[in-house]
């Protein structure tokens, strides 16, 4: 029997968790009744269990034979601000949230991977299963970390699992290096001096200067950046005026800079900030400009991508275990974690067609069919990890 079809038996009672999460999906931090059905379900199956780590988060702890060795599986929690449109049975009841990131699937795969380790234990080492919250924008994995994670249960390597639709259902694809991109926000306030629009030489236009702001972001990527790195800059907010016959005094442009790597992020934030200076002097206007970091770039280690590129392979076959996928442009707070740990986040299809629907939609739903091959990939993927002698 196939280690997928040894899962088989859980299939049904994980579909019933996976859709009683979907049907009551709460935001970041939030939550609660998600944390406390997983938290239950591990006591139930006699897991050692910690509760309100970094707010919300979980940690369930189980130990096979007596190794000291210890590895941390994650999964996030929370749901998106947005209305869902589908109307199966096990659609969101609660107006204006819903798991549209199939977060909802992943927590339940790290449920049934606890149960099949903990009735197994066929493993030589610790394993902690960790339910985030707060993925979705919020950070939670930061929080997590700050609130000790790390040292309240020490692991030596920390792997993570996202479903993407698209991708033939129960397909992985690991990447052996970055995976997603890093996401960071700017503003830029634009102070002239307000005039009558017929009397321009009265004032200090901020228009011009703006607009020429606007223009040099696009030369950031393409002059100043070794091509072979890949980076976004986009201005996505341009705010100024309320009148026709008036120069404003200000003008604020708001934008999102995306790369997969740090030094290409302090690039970036150093050449807007190289501009505003600039075009503040050239245009004789004074410019305020604050750049803030959000999630890092996602970038697995060489050794671990490796290691889960071949249980992947070992477990649905060489061809369906893509090692060539393109990273994403998307940002991942699991990045927090491979900041602190060796380790890799890989991507299971969550199919074409019906559950092909794209991430972030009204009309998303994870695919219970993948459910298997999720759960026997945590648990193959810990077998490796941490084998038992002889
Ligand atoms: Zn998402
Ligand atoms: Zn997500």
């Amino acid at each position: 029997m196939s280690v997928i079809e040894s899962i088989r038996p859980h299939h049904a009672k994980l579909t019933a968790i996976r859709r009683d999460i979907h049907a009551h999906p709460e935001l970041a931090f939030e939550e609660h009744r998600t944390a406390e059905l997983v938290a239950r379900h591990l006591e139930s199956l006699g897991i050692e269990t910690h509760r309100g780590i970094g707010g919300t988060g979980v940690v369930g702890v189980v130990r096979g034979g007596r190794g000291l060795r210890a590895v941390g599986l994650r999964a996030d929690m929370d749901a998106l601000p947005i209305t869902e449109r589908n109307d199966f049975e096990h659609r969101s009841t609660i107006q204006g949230c819903m798991h549209a990131c199939g977060h909802d699937g992943h927590t339940t795969m790290l449920l049934g991977a606890a149960e099949v380790l903990a009735a197994r234990r066929d493993f030589d080492g610790v394993v902690y299963l960790i339910f985030q919250p707060a993925e979705e924008g919020e950070g939670g994995a930061r929080e997590m970390i700050a609130d000790g994670l790390f040292d309240r249960f020490p692991m030596e390597s920390v792997f993570g699992m996202h479903n993407w639709p698209g991708m033939e259902a129960g397909s992985f694809a690991v990447h052996a290096g970055p995976v997603m991109a890093s996401a960071d926000r700017f503003d830029i306030r634009v102070m002239g001096v307000g005039a009558h629009a017929a009397m321009p030489h009265l004032g200090v236009d901020p228009m011009p200067a703006a607009a020429a702001l606007v223009q040099a972001a696009q030369t950031i990527v393409s002059r100043t950046l070794d091509p072979i790195d890949a980076a976004v800059v986009s201005i996505t907010q341009f705010h100024a005026g309320e009148a026709y016959n008036v120069i404003p005094d200000r003008a604020e442009l708001c934008g999102t800079v995306r790369t997969f790597s740090a030094a290409v992020q302090d690039r970036i934030e150093a050449a807007l900030r190289r501009m505003c200076a600039g075009v503040a002097d050239a245009y004789g206007v004074s410019i305020e400009f604050e750049y803030r970091r959000g999630y890092p770039p996602t970038i697995n280690t060489v050794a671990e991508a490796g290691i889960c590129a071949e249980v992947a392979r070992a477990l649905v076959g060489g061809d369906r275990v893509n090692t060539t996928a393109r990273p994403s442009m998307g940002a991942e707070d699991f990045a927090f974690f491979l900041q602190h740990k060796p380790g890799a986040y890989v991507w299971i299809g969550n199919g074409p067609g019906e559950g092909g629907c794209m991430l972030h939609n009204p009309n998303y739903d994870f695919n219970d069919d993948v459910i298997p091959s999720g759960v026997a990939y945590w648990t193959e993927l810990v077998r490796r990890l941490l084998p038992r002698a002889g």
